[in-house]
This record gives structure tokens, sequence and C-alpha cells, in this order.
């Protein structure tokens, strides 16, 4: 039985099971179309910020470049320039824009003639970076991928713009130059933009997939061609995808191609950042819902046991049937129908079975004619006291020549002498003593702590009794007895009844109408 879950219990963990799997599936929910909405508005603000970024950096080289190539214009007489003057021309054009480290005139011969600053101490020197001599080579305005210089080991990058002189001829060019890993003009614009709290951040790649600006300055120069959204950019694509950079971390980059350089910008928000948001989102959720959540379960507890209630007390009813005298008690209104129509009619069954129960013990143990207990309960309480040992007297009482009366008068009358007798008897009792019908016209009295003496007298007392009432026949009705006394004439029901009935035999032959004490 104890290993069996009750209705309450059963109740209560149901509902409790059903609110918190439906909790869980919201929360599930929530978070993920948070996570939805956050990683698209993520990924649409980068890409706003990074096409924001390309068109700054596009309109930065179509100035960059206009600006070598009026200077490249002016620079068509640097045949008959004297170099001091040239020198001061590049520091003046160096220091007024800010677009460039350095500035350099190279030949045609691809010998450098003039540089800015002087202190660089490249002029008169030769080209020899293969970038160099391809810019030089093709005679078009230029952008150089990033290298290593070879005297100063600087990461840079160039722009290079033609110098034709008056009458049409190639001179060389005219190349500004930007020092990736120092302050330049990139890091002047876009250096301000990185916003430290949210993660994100960007880098700059140009079109072959070099970095170019990266906030981790070492990272300048590297290839990340391998990376996919660089590879979009390499195809000169913008737009804004979910991908995994380099190094391994999931980040959601929104990314422009600048048409001006062939370069991109990419800006990149680590995911982690996104499952910070949610996680806080989530703590503001359940924040908001565990107080509601945990009275409605309160609340739904309480109800489960409020339901289960009529079928938990109709279980204990029922479990005590037949163990012990059950209090029932009066049928309630329930919420509902089942509960309430089970409890009535179970309580209305058990009172029925009760009455009926109580009904059967009372008639088991009385005698139909006369209303006296009958021999079975005797004997019990002979049985009870002898166990108890309770000293007691029994007197057996025998209507005198009764066969005369029912032969006279007929069995009719015989019964209503039995009555009569068992009335009188019954009167002339002492509180504590009891009648019983031992057998046909024989009937035997308890008398608790009651001497044979005692007894005696009581005994005589109930003979006159019945020899002086008016029998409802016209004869005188008489009575024998014969008494015995527990525990001095016998220790047992037995032998007691035994010795009673001995007794009696005597009264009988001793001339009837008499009493006498066994031996
Ligand atoms: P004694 O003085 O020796 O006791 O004579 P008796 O006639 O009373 O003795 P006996 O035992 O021979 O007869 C008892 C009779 O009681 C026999 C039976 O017909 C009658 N009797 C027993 N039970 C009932 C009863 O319930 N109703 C009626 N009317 N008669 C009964
Ligand atoms: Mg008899
Ligand atoms: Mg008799």
């Amino acid at each position: 039985m104890s290993n069996k879950l009750s209705l309450t219990t059963l109740l209560t963990g149901l509902v409790t099971l059903v609110i918190l799997l439906t909790s869980g599936i919201l929360l599930v929910g929530s978070y993920e179309s948070k996570k939805r909405s956050l990683t698209e508005t993520t990924l649409h603000l980068n890409y706003i910020n990074a096409d924001r970024m390309s068109r700054t950096m596009d309109s930065l080289f179509l100035s960059m470049q206009g600006s070598l190539k009026y200077n490249a214009g002016i620079l068509s007489g640097i045949e008959t320039m004297a170099p001091e003057k040239v020198n001061e021309y590049l520091d003046l054009m160096r220091s007024s824009s800010n677009f460039f480290n350095s500035m350099t005139v190279v030949e045609a011969s691809g010998l450098i003639r003039n540089v800015s600053p002087v202190s660089l101490g490249t002029a008169g020197k030769h080209i020899t970076s293969s970038n160099s001599l391809e810019a030089l080579a093709v005679q078009k305005p230029y952008i150089s991928s990033p290298y290593l210089t070879a005297n100063t080991k600087r990461l840079i990058v160039f722009l290079s713009q033609p110098v034709v002189g008056n009458t049409g001829t190639y001179l060389g060019m005219l190349s500004g130059t930007i020092y990736l890993q120092e302050n330049n003009v990139l890091s002047e614009i876009f250096d301000n933009g990185q916003e430290e709290d949210s993660g994100a951040y960007y880098y700059i790649v140009d079109s072959d997939g070099h970095l170019v600006y990266h906030p981790d300055k070492q990272l300048i120069g590297e290839s990340v061609s391998s990376n996919a959204v660089v590879q979009r950019l390499m195809n000169k694509e913008s737009g804004e995808q979910q991908v995994r950079n380099t190094r391994g971390t999931e980040l959601l980059a929104g990314y422009s191609s600048v048409p001006s350089n062939g370069w991109g910008i990419v800006v990149v928000s680590p995911i982690g950042q996104i499952h910070k948001e949610l996680i806080g989102h989530i703590r503001i959720l359940i924040g908001y819902s565990l107080f509601p959540f945990i009275i409605m379960l309160l609340g739904v507890i309480l109800l489960a046991r409020k339901f289960a209630s009529p079928f938990v007390y109709l279980a204990n009813v029922v479990s005590k049937m037949g163990k012990e005298k059950i209090e029932l008690r009066e049928a309630k209104q329930y919420w509902s129908r089942e509960a309430y129509l089970l409890t009535n009619g179970v309580l209305l069954a058990l009172a029925n079975i009760q009455e009926q129960t109580d009904q059967l013990t009372q008639e088991a143990a009385t005698d139909a004619l006369t209303g006296l207990m009958n021999r079975r309960s005797l004997e019990q309480t002979i049985n009870q006291w002898i166990t108890a040992d309770l000293p007691f007297s029994l007197v057996m009482l025998d209507v005198d020549k009764f066969k005369l009366v029912n032969d006279t008068y007929g069995h009719n009358s015989g019964d209503e002498v039995l009555i009569h007798i068992a009335r009188v008897v019954a009167a002339s009792l002492r509180p504590d003593d009891i009648c019983y019908r031992y057998g046909g016209e024989e009937f035997v009295i308890l008398l608790a702590r009651t001497t044979p003496e005692e007894a005696f007298k009581a005994a005589e007392r109930i003979r006159r009794a019945v020899e002086q009432s008016e029998a409802p026949v016209p004869v005188q009705v008489t009575v024998s007895q014969g008494v015995a006394h527990y525990p001095s004439h016998s220790p047992e029901q037995e032998g007691l009844l035994e010795k009673a009935d001995q007794a009696l035999y005597l009264a009988k032959s001793g001339g009837r109408n008499r009493t006498v004490i066994a031996e």
C-alpha cells in the first residue's frame, strides 16, 4: 500500500509537471525568438555600419586620388624645377591634407627623385619592390597591396598617379604612402568608431584579402582570404552573414565593398555577445515570472488537494471498513459531479451496511421471543468474566411442569407464559444482574461480584415474584433454580453450568418451586 502514490500527490505532480513543461517551452520559445531577432538586428546593424564606413572610405580614396592627380599635374614641369623646390612642394602637400605618411616622386627609370620627409633618405636610390615596379610600369593610377618596405621594414600601402610631361612624355609617378601600423589617415578616421562595450569591431581588407586595418595592429598585413566574408568582398559583394573567423570564433558580420579601391570593410560582433544579452533577457523573464509562477503553482496544488479530497476521504473510509467502527460524516456539496455522486452513494451504502450490521449483531445476541439476551451472549459474557477473573454467581432457572401448560393451553399460551416469566425475572433483577434465555423454558441469570449466598437470596426473590405473579394461564406457574459460583464451584464455563444444572436437578427432585446452591 505504502508504495502507491496518493491521488493528491498524483494530481499535484501532474499539474506541476504540465506547468513546468509549459513554462519550459515558453522559455525556450522566447529564447529562440529573441535570439533570432537579436541575430538579425545585429547582422543588419553591422551591415549598416560597414556600408556607412565604406562610403566614407570611398570618398576618402576619391579625395586622395584626386589630390594626387592634381599634384601630379602640377609636377608635369618637374624637369625644369629645382629638387629643393620639389621637396618643399611635397612637404606642403603632405602637411596640408594629412592623407599620406610620406610622398615620393619616382622617375620613369625607377630612380627616386624626391621624398618627403627628406629624412627617410631614400632619394637617389632605385625602387625595388614589385608593387612599385608594377605601379611605374602600368603608367596609370595605382593602389598597392600591403607590403614591408626593404629599408625601413614598415608595413605600407601606397597610391600613385603617373606624372606626364608638357609634351606628353611619361616622366614617372607621384606616390603617397600610408604606414599601416602607425598613426595614419585610416586610424584617424576609423579608430574612434570601435565600440568597446558591445564587443563589436571592424577590420579592412584590400582587394587581395590582406588586412590593411585591424584593431589588433599585429594582424595588419596578414592574409585572411580564407574567410568566407572576405572572399565575398574580393568578389565586390556586400551583405551580412554569420561566419567563423580564422581563429575559430563565430561572428555576426556585416560587410561592404569600397568601389574606389576594391577594399572591403567588415563589421563583426562575436556571437558570445548575443548569448550574454540572451542570458540577461532570460534572467529578466524569469525574474518577472517567478513570483506569479510560484503563486500559480501553490494555487494549483491547493486546487488539486481540494479536488482530490473527496476521493481521499472515501478511500480512507472504505479502507477502514470491517476493521473499526466508522464515523460517517454528512455528505457535502462537491465541485465535481462525480465526487458528489460517489461520496453520497458510498456514504449512503456505508450507513445502510452499518445499520444492517448493528441490527444483525443485535439479533444474533438476543432471543426473538422474550427479547432477552440469548445463550450465545451468555457464553460470551461468562468467558469474558472468567478471563478477567471476575467472581460471579450463576442462577439456572427452569419452569416447573411446563410441558403440562403447553399440553393444556396450547403452544401459543406456553409462549405467553415464557414472555411473562422473562418480564417478571427482569423486573426483579438488580441493575447489574443480567438474565439470559438459555433454551426452551430455561433461563440463566448472571450476578457479578455476588457470593452464592447473596445469589441464593436474589434467586429466591425471583422465585417468589414468579410464584406470586398472575400468569396468562389460569394455573400457578412456578420455577426451580440451581445456583453455582465462580470460581469456588468451577474455574471454567462448562463445569460451572454443569454444577448449576446439578443443583437445579436437586431442586426439581426436592419438590420443585425452590432454589438449591451447588455443592
Ligand atoms: P420439569 O418440571 O421437570 O421441568 O417439567 P417440564 O414439563 O417443564 O420439563 P420438560 O423438559 O419435559 O418439558 C419442557 C417443555 O417445554 C418441552 C417443550 O415442549 C416446552 N418448550 C420448550 N421450548 C418452548 C417454547 O419456546 N415455547 C413453548 N410453548 N414451549 C416450549
Ligand atoms: Mg427444561
Ligand atoms: Mg421445565
